[in-house]
């Protein structure tokens, strides 16, 4: 019985890990045309202060809604992409997307309007990059100091002398410089004092039991107190509950982003989301204008 059952759940495994290769193949031959037919969406997660409960940006998070398998999860897509260099046209593709929107509403409706975006560490192979990011801000003329970019803690400690360089320069330009999912990676903290880093994201994994996790609290409070003491900020990622939110805000962590204020949105839905936030930014302003 016991030996049937094995077999029974080897049958099931390979064909599994059939199907999932075939997704990859399937999904690997298809991801050249979607970029260039534009089928991918660019979405927005709001980044809120975490005392006034302002947006204050968004982290741009590409999105492909595929015919046959429905939106298909980055961290799959993305893995595809850096496998087959098209990390290089899907990247320039969400950074001209995500920095022209973000312009048109820096002119219509906050001109402090923040953008993230998530570059992968190939991307830095790639000796164009830095003056196609100086493009893009002549052509939009948007405030460089807008723009953030989100690197891994493991891109920056297994970086070489030109990924270095890449940086600086962007840096030069007058870009803002994040670490994505700290504390996640390598356990080193040198990279801190060698890059011009400007922000620490919080790991998820360090949020989602915040609420009732005296380990994670002490995690947390550490990564804001060394952020304090290095002059960065800090965002946590992946609030999801009141209860977090209420700590992180008490412990000084700078922004929230997670699910408790909006999951990423389509454009349009997150340009609603951002003039519903004012309104109601608004209403807090006009009753502490009277009461104080
Ligand atoms: P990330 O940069 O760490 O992005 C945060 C992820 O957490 C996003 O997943 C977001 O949707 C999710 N998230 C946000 N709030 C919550 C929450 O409250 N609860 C939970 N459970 N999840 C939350 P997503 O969009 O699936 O992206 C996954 C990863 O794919 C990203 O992680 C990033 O590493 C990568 N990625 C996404 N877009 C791009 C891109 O344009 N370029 C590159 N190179 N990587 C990207
Ligand atoms: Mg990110
Ligand atoms: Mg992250
Ligand atoms: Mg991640």
């Amino acid at each position: 019985m016991a030996a049937e059952q094995g077999k029974g759940a080897t049958v099931c495994f390979e064909k599994d890990l059939g199907e999932l290769y075939q997704r990859r193949n399937t999904l690997a031959s298809q991801l050249k045309r979607a970029i260039e037919v534009a089928e991918l969406r660019v979405y927005y997660q709001p980044k809120v202060d975490a005392v006034s409960g302002q947006i204050i940006g968004a982290e741009a998070l590409v999105r492909w809604p595929h015919p046959v398998y429905g939106f298909v999860p980055p961290d799959e897509f993305i893995s595809i992409a850096e496998e087959n260099e098209l990390i290089h046209p899907l990247g320039t593709w969400v950074m001209e997307q995500a920095v022209m929107q973000t312009t048109k509403w820096q002119m219509t409706v906050n001109e402090k309007m923040r953008i993230a975006v998530n570059l992968s560490p190939q991307q830095f192979r790639d000796s164009a990059l830095v003056e196609r990011i100086k493009n893009l801000l002549e052509l939009t003329g948007i405030n460089p100091a807008t723009i953030e970019l989100e690197l891994t803690e493991s891109m920056l400690m297994t970086s070489g002398a030109s990924t270095i360089d890449a940086l600086t320069r962007l840096k030069a330009l007058g870009l803002k410089l994040a670490i994505d999912d700290f504390g996640t990676g390598y356990s080193s903290l040198a990279y801190l004092s060698r890059f011009p880093v400007d922000t620490l994201k919080i790991d998820r994994s360090f949020v989602m039991h915040l609420q009732d996790s005296a380990e994670d609290q002490s995690i947390c409070r550490a990564v804001i107190q060394l952020a304090k003491s290095l002059g960065l900020e800090t965002v946590a990622e992946g609030v999801e509950l009141e209860a977090q939110l209420q700590w992180l805000a008490a412990n000084g962590c700078d922004l929230i982003q997670g699910y408790y204020y909006s999951p990423p949105l389509p454009a349009q839905e997150f340009l609603e989301l951002i003039h519903r936030n004012a309104d109601l930014m608004n209403t807090a302003l006009s009753v502490s204008r009277k009461s104080g």
